[in-house]
């Protein structure tokens, strides 16, 4: 069975993308079979893989509001192991047009439930808001795993986060785990960041990934020739750290 992992923080700008694009490439390089769910209508993850988000013909919006079946939105990235149901600007409109509908929150999980043999993971790339998307994002979702970038305000959001995730637990899905938290743009180089570990590590405790993930150019520069960190640069700091981060989190799992 597949495992399924959401990537959430309502947070924007926190690297859910970057970790979700550069995770997934990781596991799939690790002979991992993965499917990466792009559910945030900026669509950033599916540029991220490489595909032209505005050209394409159905996205997860069909599967969401059309009843498509999941099968015929998935597509193949340059990476062997490794398929994505991409999103564009169009899903920004299922946010409302799903409010009428009876299982809206349950939407996600029922559609998914034919792939569920295909992959060892499916990790999708929450939107940063607490709405319905995410919500299906959670509700099909065996744990959350959440990135916390090393800046000042990192914190602030966090028990906010709590929340939603015990919010989803008590109505929606009470199996709902942390599978783990990363800390993203880490620069040992200021007692600011190194001050963040700490705090995050006293809230989070062993749910705190020893990989941490640097600031590192590269990374922000791989999502415009549209690769994963590993195909732009293999041997950057950023590689280095998500192909660690990988291992970790295989062997949690
Ligand atoms: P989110 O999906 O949470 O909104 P993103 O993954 O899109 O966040 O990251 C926000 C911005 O920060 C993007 O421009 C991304 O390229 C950049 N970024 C993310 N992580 C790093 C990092 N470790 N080093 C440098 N830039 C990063
Ligand atoms: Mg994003």
């Amino acid at each position: 069975m597949s495992k399924i992992i959401s990537i959430f923080n309502q947070k924007g700008g926190v690297g859910k993308t970057t970790t979700n694009v550069n995770l997934c490439a990781a596991l799939a390089l690790n002979g991992k079979s993965v499917l990466s769910i792009d559910i945030d209508p900026q669509g950033n993850s599916t540029s991220g893989f490489g595909i032209e988000k505005n050209k394409l013909e159905y996205t997860i919006y069909d599967v969401l509001v059309e009843d498509y079946d999941i099968n015929r939105v998935i597509h193949k990235t340059e990476i062997c192991n490794l398929d994505l149901v991409p999103a564009n600007i169009q899903l920004a409109g299922a946010e409302i047009e799903l409010t009428n509908t009876k299982y809206r929150e349950k939407t996600l999980d029922e559609k998914i439930q034919s792939i569920l043999k295909k992959y060892d993971y499916i990790i999708i790339d929450c939107p940063p808001s607490l709405g319905l998307l995410s919500l299906n994002a959670l509700t099909a979702s065996n744990t959350v795993l959440i990135p916390i970038q090393c800046e000042y305000y990192s914190l602030e959001g966090v028990s906010q986060l709590m929340d939603t995730v015990k919010l989803v637990r008590r109505n929606l899905n009470p199996n709902l785990e942390i599978e783990g938290v990363v800390l993203n743009m880490f620069d040992g180089r200021t007692n600011l960041s190194i001050q963040v570990v700490e705090e995050v590590k006293k809230y989070f405790r062993d749910k705190v990934y020893r990989t941490v993930i640097p600031r590192n150019i590269r990374l922000a520069e791989a999502p415009s020739f549209g690769q994963p960190i590993m195909v732009y640069d293999e041997k950057s700091k950023g590689s280095e750290a998500y192909l660690k981060l990988s291992e970790e989190f295989i062997k949690n799992n």
